[in-house]
């Protein structure tokens, strides 16, 4: 039945209930009334009328109105008989009221007026006793099936009142836990309403919508449970090892490798706080020292191995959510790089000493004692002298990079006179100063400290300093070279008024085989990564300033 009906019967039902009610009050109300209506009616009137009758009866032997009044009582009574015997008693009256008038002075009239009269009143007075019982019989039925059907309408109503509620607040409750489920995802919630009514129909259309939902959470949870299963498999097939934390550092998941590489295993460790990991595994330890070392040497694959760290933030709408640690595994290119610096390493050293030969023997081939050379003669030797020069620089400097890049670098410490390293340095490039005639100044401290140095390999780095200031300084100009006392060093400085360079190179200057754009001299670029790599080693600092126009100056700083 539709929750419409049900409703519609139930307030039906409370119409009939008043309606009950109010038409059967009326009805005994209206019986009531009209009985006593006609017990005023039929029979107070009449006992008025007789009593009005006796008093006028008394009067008329000594006042002259009195027949009149007795007559106008006794005609209103003759209009309103209402019981058995009261019309013939009347009559006896009126009977006996003319003879009364004919005969005023009998008594005997008199007499039997009187008791006509009384037989009215007697009469008048048994109705209204008779007429009272009938009312109050009729009061008693009113009573009683007022009660009745009050009692009997009272507990219909009364089971409706506490039903019906339950009827529309059941179903309501029901269907509202099912939708707080659904809001929990609790998508296998279903409902069962027994009723043929609008609650029914909704119970169903909610199991539908739960159902469809359920069809499409499994189908996202297969479907996402497909893309997790793949993404982990290329995770573990990845060479790289790959350590994932969540916000709060928890570990979330590590791949194949990483567990090789940490010695852990990720069932063993998901979950924990990393830094609690990292207390008894020192490669996780260097893994959360964020920016240091960022290349670690480790013992994996049966060999010593290099990765590479990189950690990447996992971010959602600009939050972090959780950090990525990739373990780049380098060590291929560290074994490419290592076979290249053998191999540079190898044809260094075989080529000096055929372009020493070379140059020796050009030397030599210019000496006036081998035999007059002719002017384009001397020029080739000359060019053939320049360019085995230049090799021979290329080649030391090869080797010296080799050196560096293998570890091989021998360094011999000792307490060095930096005067003196400046002395070496300018011997070697006094020859070619000279062929620009430049003039190259000394300043700074005397009596300087010694400083704590290789001697050949900070010569050296002057010497390449020197050399470009001179290459890139125009002729007739002049180079500074200083050595004052610092703070536990000597700084070293070379200043020349050359082109200077762009602000935006100096950073790669120190690079390998960086040369600044446009720059046509020839050279190989690795001059100053040399510097570089020979001072850091002798624990010194090297730095340039410089100004477009103005010129260069390049600092060297070691301890003293
Ligand atoms: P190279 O052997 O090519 O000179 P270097 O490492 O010594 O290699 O120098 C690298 C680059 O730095 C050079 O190509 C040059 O452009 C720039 N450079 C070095 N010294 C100076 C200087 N004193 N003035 C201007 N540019 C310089």
């Amino acid at each position: 039945m539709k929750l419409k009906t049900k409703l519609g019967l139930g307030l039906s039902f409370l119409f009939i209930v008043i309606l009950t009610f109010g038409t059967l009050s009326i009805y005994y109300i209206n019986r009531l009334s009209s009985d006593s209506k006609s017990v005023v009616r039929n029979n107070i009137e009449s006992l008025v009328y007789s009593n009005n009758m006796l008093k006028a009866l008394e009067d008329i032997p000594i006042r002259k109105d009195a027949t009149g009044n007795f007559e106008t009582n006794l005609k209103k009574q003759e209009s309103n008989i209402t019981e058995t015997g009261e019309k013939e008693a009347t009559q006896e009256v009126r009977k006996n009221l003319g003879e009364l008038l004919k005969n005023p002075a009998d008594s005997a009239n008199y007499t039997q007026i009187r008791q006509s009269i009384q037989l009215i009143n007697d009469l008048n007075q048994e109705a209204i006793v008779r007429k009272n019982a009938v009312a109050k019989n009729t009061a008693e039925d009113a009573t009683l099936w007022l009660t009745i059907i009050f009692a009997v309408l009272g507990i219909i109503a009364f089971t409706f009142v506490v039903n019906f509620p339950s009827v529309i607040s059941t179903p309501i409750r029901v269907l509202n836990e099912g939708i707080r489920e659904i809001a929990n995802k609790n998508y296998d919630k279903r409902i069962y309403l027994k009723q043929d009514d609008e609650f029914g129909d909704l119970a169903f259309a909610f199991n539908s919508m739960a159902e469809k939902l359920d069809e499409y959470e499994s189908s996202n949870l297969a479907q996402l449970r497909f893309e997790k299963s793949r993404i982990e498999t290329i995770i573990n097939q990845m060479k790289d090892g790959i350590l994932g934390l969540d916000s709060k550092k928890n570990i979330l998941f590590l791949n194949t490798v990483a567990e090789n590489l940490l010695g852990l295993k990720e069932a063993e460790i998901v979950g924990k706080y990393v830094a609690d990991v990292a207390v008894k595994n020192d490669l996780m330890r260097s893994l959360l020292q964020e920016g240091d070392h960022k290349e670690l040497k480790i013992f994996a694959d049966g060999k010593e191995s290099y990765f590479n760290k990189d950690i990447l933030n996992v971010t959602n709408n600009a939050e972090v959510i959780g950090k990525v640690i990739i373990l780049r595994n380098i060590t291929i290119f560290h074994e490419l790089n290592e076979a290249k610096t053998n191999f540079i390493a190898t044809v260094s050293h075989e080529l000096k000493t055929p372009i020493s030969s070379i140059k020796m023997s050009a030397q030599l081939l210019n000496d006036r004692r081998v035999g007059a050379l002719n002017e384009e003669q001397h020029d080739l030797i000359k060019n053939i002298t320049d360019d085995s020069e230049r090799l021979l620089k290329i080649t030391s400097e090869l080797l010296n990079v080799s050196q560096v890049e293998s570890g091989q670098m021998q360094l011999n410490i000792t307490r060095v006179n930096p005067a003196v390293i400046i002395e070496n340095a300018l011997q070697t490039v006094a020859a070619k100063a000279k062929e620009k005639n430049i003039r190259i100044h000394t300043g700074g401290s005397n009596n300087l400290p010694y400083i704590i140095a290789d001697a050949d390999k900070t010569t050296w780095v002057l010497n390449n300093l020197l050399t470009n200031a001179i290459k890139y300084s125009l002729n007739n100009s002049t180079v500074h070279v200083t050595a004052t006392t610092g703070q536990g060093n000597i700084l070293f400085s070379v200043r020349d008024t050359g082109p200077g360079i762009t602000e935006e190179f100096i950073p790669r200057l120190f690079e390998r085989y960086f040369q600044v754009p446009g720059s046509n001299e020839n050279g190989s670029g690795l001059g100053l990564a040399i510097c570089k790599d020979f001072i850091e080693a002798q624990h010194g600092k090297i730095w340039v300033e410089s100004l477009i126009g103005k010129g260069s100056t390049f600092f060297f700083q070691l301890p003293s």
